[in-house]
């Protein structure tokens, strides 16, 4: 399990019974800490910093530890932070800073100076945050006393998101084949995504994939197959066209392990050899985690799996999505998302159904596919651009509904949300922040979340919700 260092900054000015209250009062607060986060992280109690040499020993002790996410820091007493100066420096793991106290009620009838020294964070982390500021630190500054469920709930929300960070630090991402010709929007600075958010992202020729498709055997097909079986319903007599997917699952699976992939994109432009554009595959797939990125979208392909990572643990679903249609009655506006194909299974209010319909995009074989209504309820929409000097992420609030009415002659997966704060609003506001056509849309993380992230990686964030006017 990954873990969080417990870091606690004071200073030897108040003698040996200070420090020994001190450090007693960590450990109680860790061990607490440990019995409400036990599911998502393990914090470790440090021993307490109480000068420069031990504030840069801690701090790199972190930044290599490769169990280590990052660090929680708390001022129990004054701790004077020019101390901390080379410390922060050398440290390269995501920060909360944690403002509380060891004590929730103030004592009046007792408080002494003594007291008063020792329980002094509303002095000492105004220190501590003031360094941070100076040295240009971004960190999550989360305030209240630490038993109260509030403050628990947003560690455990910078544990995902520095949980999610750590993986994608050295994430690997293949692309079959390269952008989709002319287009703009999925296209980006694969150096700068690698300095800023640790993605790898690789070409990789599609013939890579065909050597280890035509070894996969009929036996390993049928165990695909039978995978199938019990999570989808077969509304198709092709069988050989969906046996022909089950082939490419496998070996996607067997490419994606091998080169240590956790994102992929391809390219309905740049798929000789391959008799279906790959449909059920990667949906299937996309619902296990693996990020996937339509028509060379690395980005999207990136941030999926980034996003299925923070979202571990919890309910809902996550997967990249396309905008496609619109309702536009009057009053009553509604989206419809889709893709030609690769809609996670993830998003199914029903059973899934396998299909085999052609396609009039990619002059291949008619593609099997699953064909569903998406699920309802609140998400997000989350894209990444590249605006040429920097990336910026747009994330928008969209009620997920349940389909207004059924929609039986089209054979791709959909689901239909409303945009907020209301649709004119909404999606003016994304054109204007050029949010792109594909997305990353969550029903299991909101947008605190992806601001940590985009706090966390110096990410240029724009925000559409309830309060968003044009
Ligand atoms: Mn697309």
């Amino acid at each position: 399990m990954k873990s969080l260092y417990f870091i606690t900054g004071s200073q030897d000015l108040y003698g040996e019974e200070t420090l020994k209250r001190v450090a007693g009062d960590s450990a109680e607060m860790v061990k607490y800490l440990n019995g409400k986060l036990k599911d998502t992280v393990k914090i470790v109690c440090v021993s307490t910093v109480r000068n420069s040499d031990e504030a840069e020993n801690i701090c790199l002790k972190a930044t290599c530890d490769k169990d280590c996410v990052g660090v929680i820091c708390w001022m129990h007493t004054f701790s004077p932070s020019k101390m901390w100066i080379r410390g922060l420096q050398a440290l390269k793991k995501p920060m909360l800073h944690l403002h509380t106290q060891a004590n929730e009620k103030l004592p009046y009838k007792t408080i002494d100076m003594d007291f008063m020294n020792l329980n002094q964070s509303a002095h000492g982390d105004r220190e501590f945050g003031f360094i941070c500021t100076r040295l240009g630190i971004k960190r999550e500054v989360v305030v209240g006393f630490y038993r109260h469920d509030d403050v628990i709930e947003k560690i455990r929300a910078f544990a995902r998101v520095a949980i999610a960070l750590n993986f994608s630090r050295g994430m690997r991402v293949a692309m079959f084949g390269g952008n989709m010709r002319d287009v703009a929007v999925t296209d980006g600075d694969r150096v700068e995504s690698e300095i800023r958010y640790g993605w790898n992202v690789n070409y990789f020729g599609i013939g890579d994939l065909i050597e280890i498709v035509d070894a996969v055997t009929e036996e390993e097909i049928n165990g695909k197959m039978s995978e199938y079986e019990n999570k989808y319903k077969f509304a198709t007599d092709d069988i050989k066209a969906v046996r022909e997917q089950a082939k490419y699952q496998i070996a996607l699976e067997k490419f994606l392990a091998r080169e240590r992939i956790s994102a992929f994109t391809d390219n309905f432009q740049d798929l000789n050899g391959l008799k279906q554009l790959p449909g059920l595959s990667v949906q299937d797939l996309m619902s296990k985690g693996v990020g996937f990125g339509a028509e060379g979208d690395y980005k999207t392909g990136a941030l999926m799996a980034v996003m299925c990572k923070m979202a571990e643990g919890r309910r809902g679903a996550t997967a990249f999505m396309e905008d496609y249609t619109y309702d536009l009655t009057a009053g009553s506006e509604k989206e419809l998302a889709s893709h030609m194909l690769e809609v996670s299974p993830a998003f199914a209010a029903n059973r899934p159904e396998i299909m085999v319909c052609p396609l009039s995009i990619g002059g291949k074989e008619p593609p099997a596919r699953l064909v569903f209504d998406g699920i309802a309820g609140d998400g997000i929409a989350v894209s990444m651009i590249d605006m040429g000097t920097h990336f910026r992420l747009v994330c928008a609030k969209i009620k997920l509904i349940k389909r207004p009415e059924a929609m039986p002659k089209l054979p791709v997966a959909r689901l239909t949300w409303e945009l907020v704060p209301d649709f004119k609003t909404g999606a003016a506001a994304w054109l204007y922040a050029g949010g792109a056509h594909h997305a990353v849309v969550s029903t299991a993380l909101n947008i605190e979340d992806i601001k940590l992230f985009a706090k966390l990686t110096e990410t240029e964030i724009i925000v559409i919700d309830e309060n968003t006017e044009i």
